[in-house]
């Protein structure tokens, strides 16, 4: 089942709207953290790491209903943390489909079978749900035995429920080509609308450093994994993003694209990277030292990162930007099969050897948190 065509033209028409507009830089998904407590203490994410009085804290739906209003972005992505353990989430969902915004409610789904009964079917809505690869891949980057097998039970309950589901997938290196494409296989026999991919990046609180992708590196990877593709994998990703991360397109990081708001604030410049605050949209555009940010800006915390969050923005700006994108665009996907036989050969070859993934070990700040029942 594809992205609906409401949706498809609900982002076109805002992007041509700001292209006539003259804007150069637009909001075009807000990545809104409406807290930083998780239920999961994954190796590749330092959101937990904060300290017991930053985990504690909640956005209010009404901070969050000001953000989705200041930024004006037609679709809302709500990471976190883990979204589900907010305790007011179904009002967060329910003000931001009243406002006709398109919502990627990100999830490890640890919570979503015991929860969904607070969240009605709706085109607004989709669960975006955590999925790093095969039972053993997803288990072994989430640190938790059995993951697997409850996400995707509660995958089967939204399904069955009318929900929208798509999935996202962090890759890592070390990440197998042929076990992700078999995943592919899997998510699509599963019924889920769409997969969203993307690199990881080097976080700078995450425990795991040793596992960021070079640029060569991440290009090549995906290269094995995205060439020779099937027609029956859905991505919920521009097509030029795909082509960016195969290594066949460049774009400048466009960190605005996709801005953040969370418990502190407007992160500068984007969800990675926390370079200061701002306590406005505006402001954040106004304040924020862009020509400092992306790979071509020199900055060493830039050097390496492809991520989904900053480029994925650039790719959807190429393509409304000129005819050439547009049909780059329409080519890649009706047309382009990406067949490519070293990409094939690549699949053969022996995986260099994951470095062990790091649990992080619970605080005492964390124990007090879960005894609290927070
Ligand atoms: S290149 Fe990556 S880390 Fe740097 S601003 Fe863009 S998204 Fe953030």
């Amino acid at each position: 089942m594809p992205v609906p065509v409401s949706q498809m033209w609900t982002v076109a028409s805002y992007v041509l709207r700001q292209k006539l507009a003259g804007r150069r830089q637009y909001p075009l998904v807000l990545m809104l953290e409406p807290l930083f407590r998780c239920n999961l203490a994954c190796a590749g994410c330092g959101k937990i790491q904060y300290p017991a009085h930053i985990l504690k804290k909640d956005l209010s739906p009404e901070d969050c209903f000001r953000a989705v209003e200041e930024c004006g972005a037609p679709m809302v992505s709500i990471p976190g943390g883990e979204p589900l353990m907010h305790p007011q989430i179904d009002q967060i969902v329910e003000g931001l489909v009243a406002r006709k915004k398109y919502i990627y409610l990100c999830t490890n789904a640890l919570l979503l079978k015991e929860k969904i009964h607070l969240f009605k079917p709706s085109k607004y809505l989709t669960f975006s749900v955590h999925l790093d690869g095969q039972r053993a891949e997803h288990d072994l980057a989430v640190c938790r035995e059995g993951g697997y097998d409850i996400a995707v039970d509660a995958v089967r309950e939204a399904l069955g429920r009318g929900f929208r589901v798509t999935t996202n997938t962090t890759l890592f290196d070390g990440a197998d080509p042929k076990s992700v494409r078999a995943f592919f296989d899997e998510m699509m026999d599963l019924g889920v609308e769409g997969m969203m991919l993307s690199p990881g990046y080097s976080y700078d609180k995450a425990p795991d450093q040793k596992h960021f992708l070079g640029r060569a590196r991440t290009r090549r990877m995906f290269r094995a994994i995205l060439s020779n593709r099937k027609r029956r994998w859905q991505f919920n990703l521009s097509p030029l993003f795909l082509e960016f991360l195969m290594g066949k397109r460049t774009y400048p990081c466009t960190p605005w694209g996709m801005p953040t708001y969370n418990v502190f604030g407007w992160q500068k410049p984007c969800y990675l990277l926390q370079d200061g605050y701002a306590e406005t949209f505006p402001e954040l555009l106004a304040t924020t030292d862009w020509a400092n940010y992306g790979t071509e800006s020199g900055n060493p915390a830039c050097a390496n990162c492809m991520v989904h969050s900053g480029y994925e923005a650039s790719a959807v700006n190429a393509t409304f930007s000129s005819l050439g994108g547009f049909l780059a665009t329409v080519k890649a996907t009706l047309f382009t099969k990406y067949e490519d036989e070293e990409a094939l050969r690549m699949l053969d070859e022996p995986q260099a050897p994951v470095h062990p993934l790091i649990q992080i070990a619970p605080t005492a700040e964390s124990h007090s948190l879960e005894q609290a029942g927070v």
